[in-house]
């Protein structure tokens, strides 16, 4: 007895590592259907934006005041998984978070590794990157 399996579209899972695909995850906030509701949401998405060259989501999702001009210009060529390390508020209700986070990206042939304590904050309602501390 023989059973075709059935023929499914392979799932592309989210870059940012939670497992979900990533029209499931990430997918919905870098096409601006919704908005992350909690600050690690948002920093996964970045780094989903980073990882599909998504720059202007990257734009929108970065605190203007603090907004470097090259935020666009996107010279990473690869990226290494994402681990998020710990989250200091950042929740629905809250105003402010903190998400420690590490990652590497590859530019010139070589690995940058990326460790920081990334801040956000509420900017018109919904939440921003505001920029990157050195982790405590
Ligand atoms: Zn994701």
């Amino acid at each position: 007895m023989s059973r075709k399996s059935p023929r499914r579209k392979p799932s592309s899972s989210c870059p940012c590592g939670t497992g979900e695909t990533f029209n499931s995850c990430c997918g919905p906030l870098l096409r601006r259907q919704k908005e992350p509701e909690t600050a690690e949401q948002l920093m996964r998405s970045r780094y989903a934006a980073f990882v599909k060259r998504n720059a202007a989501y990257l734009v929108y999702s970065w605190l203007p005041e603090t907004q470097p001009p090259d935020v666009g210009e996107l010279p990473m060529e690869g990226w290494a998984p994402l681990e998020i390390l710990s989250t200091i508020d950042g929740g629905p209700d809250d105003e402010v978070g903190v998400v420690e986070f590490r990652t590497a990206y590859i530019h010139a042939d070589h690995d940058h590794p990326v460790h920081e304590a990334g801040q956000f904050v509420r900017h018109e309602g919904r939440w921003v990157y505001s920029g990157g501390a050195e982790p405590s």
